[in-house]
């Protein structure tokens, strides 16, 4: 029997804002979509162990983040680099600095962030950046700071590489010339800051389109006519989520190292980085 949950608002604000996140955490496990997006529940729990460790990785990611945005608006490599002072964080920031992939494009857009209607609700996405050269080309890049390369099949099959492809399509024309983006002008790449020679790519098409338009479509009407959300079958994917001790799925927080299918969970939430002060 599942646990029972005090005071729960359990009503959706309604339009909603989805984000690849919140969807992706509805299609790992409904309920810990409720908890964070309608319940608003702070995080109880550590995701992974050891704790210290990962807090620290993660927040190396996120100072990554803000170095390459401070960059790509133009301020210079050299000051920035001072700057990266972990072991982590200077081959990453020296992984970035030899990487030649920005400058054929006309224009690049860093935290781009892209919205659109869903129904009658709406989705949301900040990237990473936009690179893109009107009437030919918009390409996506996502840095991650895993430090395990996923699989290209898994990363393929998030909801990040569906909503970002299917919202720059639908919602991107200002960085065309005020003419829609065909799917086949668009790409997305995952460049990995400890693996910087081997990104996924992900190009795209109008039938790729269509199907990521229709499922969101459709997981959108799902989540907003649910009046209960499930706990997860799976498990596994328990052992990483902060809302273990709501849902009695375990006190202790699983290994980071053993946690390739979840890497999910420490993705960079780019809303977190704080501004870099000189
Ligand atoms: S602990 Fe498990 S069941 Fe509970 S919200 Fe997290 S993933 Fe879902």
């Amino acid at each position: 029997m599942e646990p029972p949950i005090v005071n729960l608002k359990s009503e959706i604000v309604n339009p909603f804002t989805f984000s690849q996140a919140s969807l992706q955490d509805y299609s790992d496990c409904p309920r810990r979509f409720q908890l964070r997006y309608i319940e608003g529940l702070a995080w109880p729990a550590v995701e992974t162990e050891p704790a210290l460790e990962n807090e620290r990785h993660q927040q190396e990611g996120l100072f990554f983040h803000r170095l390459v945005q401070q960059r790509l608006i133009g301020l210079p490599v050299e000051k920035l680099g001072l700057m990266a002072n972990s072991p982590n964080l200077s081959q990453w920031w020296q992984n970035f600095v030899d990487f030649r992939c920005l400058e054929n494009f006309r224009s690049l857009y860093p935290e781009m962030t892209l919205s659109a209607p869903l129904g009658e609700q709406r989705v949301m996405a900040k990237y990473d950046l936009i690179a893109a050269t009107p009437g030919e080309k918009a390409v996506i890049f996502d840095w991650k700071t895993y430090h395990k390369r996923p699989k290209d099949v898994w990363m393929a099959a998030r909801l990040q590489t569906r909503v970002y492809r299917a919202l720059l399509v639908r919602a991107g024309a200002h960085l065309n010339n005020g003419q829609p983006i065909q799917p086949e002008q668009v790409e997305m790449i995952y460049w990995y800051a400890c693996y910087p020679q081997e990104p996924s790519r992900f190009p795209y098409t109008a039938t790729q389109y269509k199907r990521d338009w229709d499922i969101l479509t459709r997981l959108v009407a799902e989540i907003i006519s649910r009046r209960e959300f499930s706990l997860t079958s799976d498990e596994k994917k328990c052992a990483y989520c902060p809302y273990r001790s709501y849902c009695n799925r375990g006190l202790k927080a699983g290994a980071g190292g053993e946690m390739e299918s979840e890497i999910s969970m420490i993705n960079v939430n780019i809303e977190q980085i704080q501004e870099i002060e000189f």
